[in-house]
């Protein structure tokens, strides 16, 4: 029996880009002591409180089909968010609760495209990016971003392209650039968008991680919230990664629509876990501040590392909780130059090429391990490419 064409070519006949990722978790398995720059996770584990809470909910007996569109208390916090952080009037309505910002990406682009159509994102880009586009059987199309104009796209390269598609996917801040959008970048993509009538997904799971600036989300520009469809998650804000929940912010009329699909996919998401998230969320912005701290802290540790060589460029950004390093200067890719690592210092980051080519001879660092263990492989990193640099 075959498995159909759509679910067969998700990864589009190219590799997952994780494969220095596995290579660590075998050598870690084998017993090797790996230091892990690679996925998105915070070191730090779902604070005891929410979990408390999450517990209190499921022996109250929240532990039946919840609400598909999620529960009133849930949609009406995340509504208020959104609306205090980007004073644009949002209800309930605009609001559909999903099982994690992944799931919300695939319902999005099923919302947006029919099959065949094409999906535009920027790249470098989230993994799993073209994989979800492709799933949602549409044609996914990658708009490079200049690591020489710092990862900000352009307007006139998206509109180029944009003739007859039908979305465009952007990410600030960005994984796994970790820049943030200006409004200036944003404000040409909005315009893009109301001259090719494109619909634009907005991926913001990293709204809360911005240590420098402001975070910007595009549905605030004007003429947008009627074409915007906004991605948020408690993952990365709360550090409740697998909790699973995240959320749709649009348009009431594609909301409906969206809920239907959730109705006939995830049938929503656990009503103990939505009680945990409106917990979490009341614990309001000081909460969020401090669980992005680490990340705040190892960025700054990150910067004083980094301003005592020349081997290594830091590429500026000011959010999320990943570095963008360019190592073109050893002459290697980003793959050889992660593999080399791994082998020789067991130090495992990921290659820009996993998130596509614009990000080639770069590597992405998560700053996810604790202080002193972070500065001491970044150092290393940094010997490690001045010893290629010198050899090229
Ligand atoms: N978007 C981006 C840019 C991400 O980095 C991630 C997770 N790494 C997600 C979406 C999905 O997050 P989740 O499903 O946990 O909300």
């Amino acid at each position: 029996m075959q498995a159909s064409h759509r679910i067969s070519h998700i990864l589009g006949g190219g590799s997952d880009g994780w494969g220095v990722f596995t290579k660590a978790r075998r050598m870690i398995a084998e017993g090797t002591k790996v230091t892990e720059l690679t996925i998105g996770e915070h070191d730090i584990g779902t604070a005891a409180p929410i979990l408390q809470d999450m517990h209190r909910a499921a022996i109250e007996g929240h532990t039946g089909y919840a609400a598909v569109p999620g529960t009133n208390a849930l949609r009406d916090r995340v509504a208020a968010r959104v609306a205090r952080r980007t004073g644009v009037p949002t209800t309930r309505d605009n609001v559909l609760i999903t099982p994690g910002g992944q799931a919300g990406l695939f319902a999005t682009h099923i919302g947006c495209c029919d099959a065949g159509d094409t999906a535009l994102f920027i790249d470098p880009y989230y993994a799993t990016y073209p994989g979800t586009i492709r799933g949602a059987g549409a044609e996914p199309l990658a708009i490079a971003a200049d690591p020489d104009a710092g990862f900000q796209p352009r307007a006139a390269d998206i509109a180029a392209v944009a003739k007859g598609a039908k979305s465009l996917l952007v990410n600030s801040p960005n994984n796994p650039t970790g820049v943030v959008y200006s409004r200036a970048t944003l404000e040409g993509i909005a315009q893009v968008c109301a001259d090719h009538n494109l619909w634009l997904i907005s991926d913001e799971v990293y709204d809360t991680q911005v240590w420098k600036g402001e975070h910007i989300s595009p549905r605030a520009l004007p003429g947008m919230a009627d074409r915007t469809l906004v991605i948020g998650s408690m993952s990365k804000s709360h550090a409740m990664t697998g909790s699973r929940c995240g959320w749709i912010v649009g348009p009431v009329e594609m909301i409906e629509h969206l809920t239907n699909l959730a109705t006939h996919t995830t049938y929503g998401v656990p009503g103990f876990i939505q009680d945990a998230a409106v917990f979490a969320l009341d614990q309001g912005p000081a909460f969020e501040a401090e669980v992005g701290e680490p990340f705040r802290r190892r960025r700054a540790l990150a910067h004083d590392i980094l301003a005592g060589q020349n081997a290594v460029t830091l590429v500026p950004s000011d959010g999320a909780m990943y570095l963008m390093l360019d190592i073109r200067s050893t002459g290697l890719s980003g793959e050889a130059f992660a593999e080399a690592l791994l082998e020789a210092h067991h130090i495992a980051v990921m290659p820009g090429e996993s998130f596509g080519r614009a990000a080639a001879g770069h590597l992405r660092v998560a700053m996810t391990v604790d202080d002193n263990r972070f500065a001491e492989a970044l150092s290393t990193l940094c010997g490690f490419a001045r010893e290629r640099a010198e050899a090229a």
